[in-house]
């Protein structure tokens, strides 16, 4: 580990703690011990343990680490092979043969530059919703000191209303429900607890009843997090109620897993109904800007987050995969606030601290871990973001959250910390050799697209 037991954060700007009463402390100060937030309060009282590292925060703003609810890791090498393409095509002709094209390596090394990315842009612990090699999702993000809520993707239906998926990603509910039970006895506390084991099933258009009702026993028996995309576009509402005879969520609600265990990601396409049940359910929904621009799936402008807060539904945001844009929560932030301004024509529907909390507080409690992530108060995990705020988006600086949300970039992170230990540094990664990590990056994703003829996938014009 690069940093020693006790860290002191001193003289930070703005301090936005994101607690209950959602203080922003002025020349503030931070006291980390073993990992915990030992101490919050005014640089003058800080009591600074012996031999502590002393940080000089002055002209920083800090925030908790950012959680993003939604990024398949294993996506990070299909960065331009998916542009211009709808729902259907995106998934069946583009993403599920690259899917299927990944090699164990090949997974570790896109999880290794996913988390990278992640990493810089402030984001200290994401939700992957799973390939087909956790344990190679988990050796690449073991690189960096990142958390991650760890899954593996299920689908039981290899041929649907929505379109054919590999066979190689296919098992029947009964696999599914064993490895899923497998995976979160194996990887659940790992790399000091900052592995958390999750389940989840792909979509609904490829899931059978079984196979939801088998992953939602698994879920409910260990207490974790069941995810699944749901609702992000008008053809699988359609083919779910072709198929089903009824809506998606309520699908949901009618095999008994709409509970505070589900994280339903999208959620674009909403009946009223859809709303209601939501509101009553104690789920939470994932809403992922960048991918609905990048796609065109309409999810800001037929979405209903603004009304979903309102009623107490918890939703956090998702970057979603790297082909659709970068691994930046600050920037989803700025695309929900800004998003449902632009189609709502309201300027008041979404202010920045609403989409502030979607990235740390929601995020925290639809992953159950409330108690620990989320905010900076004493006895939680010490996840932080120092941003450097002699940077020009950060200036002048009157309100940190409006600069953060509006103005800022993640890449203005100058530094990260994951249990109190110092991952990110003068804007770089403390544990790895970003010179190799870029070296095998490029190397493996030439062969990759060689194996998939990347020239049919990438649809450049020129
Ligand atoms: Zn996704």
């Amino acid at each position: 580990m690069s940093s020693p037991e006790a860290v002191v954060l001193h003289g930070i700007d703005h301090l936005v703690t994101m607690d209950a009463e959602r203080r922003v402390l002025r020349d503030a100060a931070v006291v980390v011990r073993d990992g915990v937030i030992a101490w919050v309060g005014p640089t003058t009282d800080v009591p600074a343990p012996a031999g502590a590292r002393m940080v000089d925060a002055r002209h920083r703003v800090a925030t908790p680490g950012f959680i993003d609810c939604h990024l398949h890791a294993s996506f990070q090498l299909s960065r331009g092979l998916a542009d211009e393409a709808n729902a259907r095509e995106f998934l069946i002709q583009r993403m599920y043969p690259y899917e299927a094209a990944l090699t164990y390596d090949d997974v570790v090394t896109s999880a290794l530059l996913a988390s990278r990315e992640s990493l810089l842009n402030g984001t200290t612990c994401f939700v992957d919703p799973g390939n087909q090699h956790p344990q190679a999702s988990v050796d690449g993000v073991a690189r960096t000191g990142q958390r991650i809520v760890l899954a593996r993707s299920a689908f039981d239906l290899g041929g649907s209303d929505f379109g054919a998926v590999p066979d190689a990603l296919v098992a029947t509910p009964d696999q599914a429900q064993q490895q899923a039970d497998d995976l979160v006895r194996t990887f659940d506390g790992a790399l000091d607890g900052r592995v958390r084991a999750s389940v989840s099933f792909r979509g609904l258009n490829n899931s059978s009843d079984d196979l939801i009702r088998a992953l939602g026993e698994v879920a409910r028996e260990h207490r974790r997090v069941l995810q699944t995309h749901a609702c992000f576009s008008y053809s699988t509402h359609d083919a779910s109620v072709a198929k089903h005879g009824t809506t998606e969520i309520a699908r949901l609600h009618r095999l008994g897993v709409l509970d505070e265990l589900a994280m339903l990601v999208h959620c674009g396409w909403l009946e009223p109904e859809e709303i209601a049940l939501l509101a009553a359910s104690g789920a939470g929904v994932v809403a992922a800007p960048t991918s609905s621009l990048h796609n065109g799936y309409g999810n800001i402008a037929m979405g209903h987050v603004p009304e979903l807060l309102a009623l107490g539904v918890p939703v956090a945001l998702g970057t979603d995969h790297a082909c659709s844009g970068p691994n930046d929560l600050v920037r989803e932030m700025f695309l929900v606030a800004c998003g449902y301004k632009e189609v709502r024509v309201n300027p008041r529907v979404m202010p920045p601290e609403h989409a502030l909390e979607m990235a740390t507080v929601h995020a925290a409690r639809i992953l159950g871990v409330a108690d620990e992530l989320g905010s900076v108060e004493v006895g939680k995990r010490a996840d932080l973001v120092l941003f450097d705020t002699d940077r020009p988006s950060w200036q002048p600086l009157y309100n940190p959250v409006s600069n953060l949300v509006y103005s800022a970039t993640g890449n203005t992170a100058d530094m990260v910390l994951v249990d109190g230990e110092i991952v990110v540094e003068a804007g770089a990664l403390t544990r790895v050799d970003e010179t190799e990590v870029l070296r095998r990056g490029r190397a493996v994703a030439r062969d990759l697209y060689v194996r998939l003829d990347g020239d049919r996938l990438s649809r450049a014009l020129w």
